[in-house]
């Protein structure tokens, strides 16, 4: 059977939209946070989506660094605000979704 989320995501594909917060996903999916991760990972396995994780000035929450990896260190970059030391909590996840 599937899924509120696989639904979400064969008609979003006909969208221009090519970018999705989980959140998003979250509002209407009757499901936990966990389920949902558990979900985007085995979205991202069979190459339907792929996950980032964007890191966001946490004073003026302008996008400074997309990894592919969730960051288990602090990392430091560059705003308009100054140099920003971004913790693993400034960083947001984020899905491509992939034709
Ligand atoms: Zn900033």
């Amino acid at each position: 059977m599937q899924s509120n989320i696989r639904k979400w995501i064969k008609k979003t594909k006909k969208s221009p939209v090519k970018y999705f917060y989980p959140t998003a996903i979250l509002k209407f999916a009757k499901i936990s946070k966990d389920q949902l991760v558990q979900e985007l990972k085995e979205l991202e396995t069979v190459g339907i989506i792929k996950i980032f994780y964007e890191g966001r000035c946490p004073d003026c929450f302008r996008e400074l660094k997309t990894l592919s990896e969730f960051p288990d260190k602090n990392i430091t970059v560059e705003c308009v605000c100054g140099e920003i030391e971004l913790t693993p909590d400034n960083f947001f996840t984020k899905c491509q979704l992939i034709k």
